[in-house]
């Protein structure tokens, strides 16, 4: 495909403001893009106005997933850009946009990918599937979905198209989100023992989950341990008065060794004897996601390592990440091998200004192919 043309592809899709809500338009957009093509083109609605879009290309032979996501981050303000942030703009080499990084370029360099394979004039050797989700940026429900629904459970390898400057991700954190609701009596603060204290088992949840946490001693031996993050706390209305609600937030990164469930099982407990004792606590989690465990042993990631080696002389290294992707979700079919490898270095996501530099998307479209080509003949 012409530079241009692959160009206007991503231009596109940053023209779309698929703001956690509007990602059927993306969907729509991909879909068109090969309406002239044999491709089997599969809508799975999660909410109106939000498409999930499975696109599979070829007839026969090893099954390759492709995945990107369709939804960005919002933008806090447009004066804090230089550029318009739904509409590209390329200056000195590097194209700028909400989601140029994360992960509009990735998923473009795909669909590129996908169209210059097709247009190859010779038969698939193998075939792709690329999954395109909807708002992974709040949860990974997309892909949640997806995986529910069956569509990554009869594929062989997934490439995961988040920035990692074109690097072999193989690793990530896990993340669980929760908050804890604290109820209590308000009375004149005079006579405290008339009324309940709401902030006060938030104070003990703190001390006990911050003990119990760290009494784990796992270590992963690229991701580091697990962190706790108490991220937000609020609570009573005025100074003389004993609180009747608080709440706080909380953030975990989570690692492989030291499980989601685990670490939520403790925290439940720590709540139950604390409400056994008096208190009135809720904790909720909102979309929890598990850690990806090493990927590094899978012909997967060897594979992908040794092709930006010898076609693209980059040095293929196996990286860890921090934050969930997709993958999270997608790990759950058993068996499947899981790589995250994208164009952009991803240290404009979420930030006014994002880019990606036109080199290393151009260079993200050619891998994608290469690696799909590889991939048919070796697996
Ligand atoms: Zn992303």
């Amino acid at each position: 495909m012409e530079k241009q043309q692959a160009l206007k592809i991503l231009s596109d899709l940053i023209a779309i403001p698929s703001i956690n809500d509007q990602e059927a338009q993306v969907a729509d957009y991909i879909a068109q893009l090969f309406a002239d093509y044999p491709a089997q083109v599969q809508r799975v609605r999660y909410a109106p106005g939000r498409d999930n879009l499975v696109v599979t290309i070829g007839e026969k032979g090893p099954l390759l997933g492709f995945s990107g996501h369709e939804d960005v981050v919002a933008v806090d303000s447009n004066k804090d850009w230089d550029y318009p942030p739904f509409s590209a703009t390329i200056k000195d080499g590097k194209l700028y946009g909400r989601g140029a990084s994360d992960m509009k370029s990735g998923l473009a360099a795909m669909i590129v990918a996908m169209l210059d394979l097709l247009n190859n004039g010779q038969p698939l050797a193998g075939r792709i599937r690329l999954l395109a989700s909807v708002g992974e940026e709040t949860g990974e429900y997309g892909a949640a979905q997806l995986t529910q629904a069956g569509y990554a459970s009869d594929l062989q390898g997934l490439v995961i198209g988040e920035p990692t400057d074109l690097q072999v991700r193989v690793t990530h954190k896990g993340v669980i989100d929760y908050k804890l609701e604290s109820l209590g009596k308000s009375v004149h603060s005079s006579q405290p023992d008339l009324g309940k204290n709401a902030i006060l088992p938030l104070i003990e949840f703190v001390h006990q989950a911050q003990i119990v946490l760290a009494a784990d001693n796992q270590v992963d031996s690229t991701l580091g341990k697990l962190t706790h993050v108490i991220s937000q706390i609020q609570g009573g209305s005025q100074i003389n008065t004993v609180p009747a609600h608080a709440w706080l937030t909380g953030n975990i990164r989570t690692i492989p060794a030291y499980s989601n469930e685990l670490v939520m099982q403790q925290l439940d407990k720590i709540v139950q004897q604390l409400n056994a004792s008096g208190a009135q606590l809720k904790i909720t989690y909102s979309y929890p996601e598990p850690p990806l465990p090493t990927q590094a042993h899978t012909r997967l990631a060897q594979l992908a390592s040794h092709v930006l080696q010898e076609q693209f002389h980059l040095s293929g290294n196996l990286t860890a990440g921090v934050g969930a992707t997709d993958a999270s979700e997608y790990h759950q079919v058993q068996n499947l091998p899981i790589i995250i490898v994208g164009p952009a270095d991803g240290t404009t996501d979420h930030q006014p200004n994002e880019y990606v530099t036109v080199a290393k998307y151009l260079r993200g479209c050619q891998f994608y192919q290469a690696l799909a080509q590889a991939f048919w003949q070796e697996f």
